[in-house]
């Protein structure tokens, strides 16, 4: 596809959060959207997602974020005419500390009172979920029934194909490479294929943000860690369905994928400058070790491959959404950590709602680009790192 030399709104980036964003855009009638991705639509880190998606985040907006998120992929099928595969599989934590399930009881206060499905469970409860559970040591577990997972590539490609059929134009292998600022005002994108003209750009360059938010001399903290998942070969031994299990004092976590086994060391790695994030085969041992505490049986399976992916992380663990401070123009739809492919439906309506009406419906300040500024950082009662 040629590039288009001007377009009302300019996305860096298709991966789930910038083909969400085109296809909100259009919805709301803002059509003259161009997504310029340098790889190919849904390759960046949208393709190493777990799929997972759940309801128990420690803040209200995130909460709300995600009940929305929830009710898209309920009707994806219907809305975009792909199935995304989604499932209700639950998530359950596994709790040995007094202090975490401290926090977790807190955060299932304002997750009921906002609707949540969230319970507390028994040691021996959370073995009725999971047979073949270690359950010893574990103080209790939390369960929420109504979480679950879907196809990350399936979501993107919904998004992409409605987004195209409304107007929006999507151009795959060519990157952004510089901004065009006039007056402190973004007028355009200088790409690998020439410059587009444009009085808005939305960053949703994933783990590269901070790189594409420096081309217009902006400053954002989004920190790219890296995290493994592996794979067993067929393993029938632990039938499914079962929950995306994660197992609190070690970050380790599992769930079934057909009839494979996922396993997650739940690492969090800085891979350095160029961002590359190769397998690195010595975790499988620490994985295969945190898996054989938690659930024992799995001496019976054979680790059969794995991905590591970057997860586009921030010093709070909340996204960046909302106008980049000293560039007029400039929006940031960054920072997503391990939760942006179930948070994509929310923020593409969000910001398409924003940059249309002028202002979103729901309080986006724990979003707020200029938080940082202020010495924003984790909280002690920050929610679980689950994906
Ligand atoms: C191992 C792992 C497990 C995860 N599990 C989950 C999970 O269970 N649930 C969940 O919700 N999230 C999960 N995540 C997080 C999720 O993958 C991300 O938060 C989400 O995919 C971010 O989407 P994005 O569109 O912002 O980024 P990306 O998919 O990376 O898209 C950004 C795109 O921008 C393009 N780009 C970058 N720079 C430029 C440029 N200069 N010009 C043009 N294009 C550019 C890239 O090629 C890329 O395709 C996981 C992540 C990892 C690594």
């Amino acid at each position: 596809m040629t590039l288009p030399r001007s377009a009302d709104v300019v996305v860096v980036g298709g991966g789930v959060v910038g083909c969400s964003l085109a296809y909100h855009l259009a919805l709301r009638g803002l059509r003259d959207v161009l997504i310029l991705e340098r790889e190919a639509v849904g390759s960046g880190t949208t393709s190493k997602a777990a799929g997972g998606i759940r309801a128990q985040f420690s803040t209200e907006t995130e909460i709300r974020f995600s009940l929305e998120s929830i009710a898209v992929f309920e009707r994806f099928v219907e809305e975009f005419g792909v199935d995304p595969g989604y499932r209700k599989i639950g998530y359950l934590f596994l709790v040995s500390d007094p202090v975490d399930l401290t926090g977790f009881q807190e955060r299932m206060a304002l997750q009921r009172r906002l609707g949540v499905d969230v319970r507390l469970l028994s040691p021996d409860d959370a073995r009725g979920l999971v047979p073949a559970l270690r359950v010893d040591d574990l103080i209790g577990a939390v369960w929420g029934p109504e979480d679950g997972m879907a196809g990350p590539a399936e979501v993107t490609a919904g998004f992409a194909r409605r987004a195209r059929e409304m107007g929006a134009c999507i151009v795959e292998g060519v990157e952004v490479s510089a901004f065009i600022v006039e007056h402190g005002r973004v007028a355009g994108v200088r790409t690998s294929q020439g410059d587009v003209g444009t009085r808005v750009v939305i960053n949703a360059a994933g783990p590269t943000a901070a790189r594409v938010a420096r081309l217009a001399g902006v400053s954002v903290p989004v920190l790219p860690r890296r995290r493994h998942i592996f794979f067993t070969e067929p393993f029938p031994e632990l039938p499914g369905p079962v929950p995306l299990t994660t197992d609190r004092a070690s970050g380790f976590y599992f769930r079934k994928e057909m009839e494979q086994l996922l396993l997650s060391p739940g690492d969090v790695e800085d891979v350095g400058a160029d961002l590359a994030a190769p397998v690195d085969w010595s975790r499988v041992e620490e994985t295969v070790e945190k898996a054989l505490y938690r659930l024992p049986i799995v001496e019976k399976a054979r680790v059969a491959g794995g991905w590591a992916g970057l997860r586009p992380l921030t010093p709070d663990d909340h996204a960046i959404i909302g106008w980049a401070p000293g560039v007029e123009g400039f929006f940031l739809a960054v920072g997503f950590g391990g939760h942006g492919f179930q948070h994509s439906p929310a923020t593409g309506r969000h910001v398409a709602e924003w940059l249309v009406e002028g202002k979103p419906s729901l309080d986006l300040s724990l979003f707020d680009p200029a938080r940082f500024a202020r010495g924003a950082r984790r909280a002690a009662s920050h929610g679980p790192d689950a994906e």
